[in-house]
C-alpha cells in the first residue's frame, strides 16, 4: 500500500504541480483580459410565445485570449470566482450589457448572470444602480439571472439582496431550474419573475419520460405562481412545438439564434428560421 501510495504521488505530483501552474498562469492572462478590453458580450435572442418577436437578449461572456483564441466561460467562470476576479469581471459584464442594450431600438431586455460569489459584495445593489444610470437604460429592461446557489449560503441576506434588487426595478430569474436537488422551494422563498428551465431538460426531452414530467411540473407552476418560463437550449422545431404546447412563454436556442457580438445582432427574427 505504501509502495503504491508513492507511486501515486511520484505519478500525480508532476500533473497537480503542472495543473497548478496553468490556472497561475490563466490567472495572469484574465487579469490582463480585464485591463486590455479582452473580454466582451455576446447576445442571444429570447423568443416571445408565438415565435416572432426578440423580446430581449441573453448576455453572455467571450474571452478573446490572443493566443489560445476563445475561451469558454466555463473554462475561466469558475477560476475568477476562486480568485475573487469575479467582482471585476460581474461588473464589466454588467455595464457592457446596460451600455449596449441602451442603444437598442426594439426596447428589447437584456438578461445579465449574476455569480453567486457577487453576491459577498455587499456593494452589489448600487452597482446595479449604478450601471443602470450610467447607461441610461430604465430598471425594467434589464433582467439578472441567478441560480439555485445564490438561495444555498446566506439565505435571509442573499434574499434581502434579491428584494433590493427588485425594488430598483430590475427583473430577477431563477437560471438552470431543475438541475438543483430541492428546486421546487426556492420558488417559497422568493418571488421570481421567471424561471429559466435548464437547457438538459429540454434536450432530453423527446426521449426521456422523466425529463416532460419535469418540464410539465415546471409549466404547471408557472401559472399559479404568474411565473414567465423561459426554455433554454431550443435547437429543432419539434421541441420548440412542444414547448409550445406544454406553456413556455418564451424560447432561446440555436434554433432562432446563436449568441453573437453587439455588432452581429439582429433586431427581428429571420423569418425563414421558424417558418
Ligand atoms: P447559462 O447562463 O446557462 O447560459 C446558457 C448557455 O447555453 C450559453 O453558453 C449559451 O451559449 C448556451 N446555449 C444557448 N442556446 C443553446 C442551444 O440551443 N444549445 C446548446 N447546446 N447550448 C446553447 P455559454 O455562453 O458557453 O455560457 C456558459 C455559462 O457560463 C453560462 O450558462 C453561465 O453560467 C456562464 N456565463 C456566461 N456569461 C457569464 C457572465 O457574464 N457572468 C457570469 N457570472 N457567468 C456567465
Ligand atoms: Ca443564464
Ligand atoms: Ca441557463
Ligand atoms: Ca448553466
Amino acid at each position: 500500500a505504501k509502495r503504491n501510495g508513492r507511486n501515486r504521488y511520484e505519478l500525480f505530483h508532476p500533473d497537480l504541480e503542472a495543473a497548478s501552474r496553468v490556472r497561475r498562469q490563466m490567472e495572469i492572462d484574465l487579469r490582463r483580459a480585464l485591463h486590455r478590453g479582452e473580454l466582451q458580450m455576446h447576445y442571444q435572442p429570447i423568443i416571445e410565445k408565438e415565435g416572432c418577436r426578440i423580446s430581449g437578449y441573453e448576455a453572455l461572456i467571450r474571452w478573446q485570449h490572443p493566443v489560445k483564441g476563445q475561451v469558454p466561460p466555463m473554462e475561466f467562470i469558475p477560476l475568477a470566482e476562486e480568485t475573487g476576479l469575479i467582482h471585476e469581471l460581474g461588473a464589466r459584464a454588467l455595464n457592457l450589457a446596460c451600455q449596449e442594450a441602451a442603444t437598442w431600438t426594439n426596447g428589447a431586455t437584456v438578461a445579465v448572470n449574476l455569480s453567486p460569489v457577487q453576491f459577498k459584495n455587499s456593494e452589489l445593489v448600487k452597482a446595479v444602480a449604478l450601471a443602470l444610470e450610467d447607461a441610461g437604460l430604465p430598471a425594467r429592461r434589464l433582467e439578472l439571472e441567478i441560480t439555485e446557489s445564490v438561495l444555498l449560503a446566506n439565505t435571509e441576506g442573499n434574499i434581502r439582496t434579491l428584494q433590493a434588487l427588485k425594488d430598483l426595478g430590475v427583473r430577477i430569474s431563477l437560471d438552470d431550474f431543475g438541475t438543483g436537488y430541492s428546486s421546487l422551494s426556492y420558488l417559497r422563498s422568493f418571488p421570481f419573475d421567471k424561471i429559466k428551465i435548464d437547457k438538459s431538460f429540454v434536450r432530453d426531452m423527446g426521449e426521456s419520460r422523466e425529463a416532460m414530467a419535469i418540464i410539465r411540473a415546471i409549466t404547471g407552476l408557472s401559472s399559479s405562481l404568474l411565473i414567465e418560463i423561459t426554455a433554454e437550449g431550443v435547437e429543432t422545431e419539434e421541441q420548440f412545438r412542444q414547448l409550445q404546447v406544454e406553456g413556455c412563454s418564451h424560447f432561446q436556442g440555436y434554433l432562432f439564434g446563436r449568441p453573437v457580438a453587439a455588432e452581429h445582432r439582429v433586431e427581428e427574427l429571420d423569418t425563414r428560421a421558424t417558418a
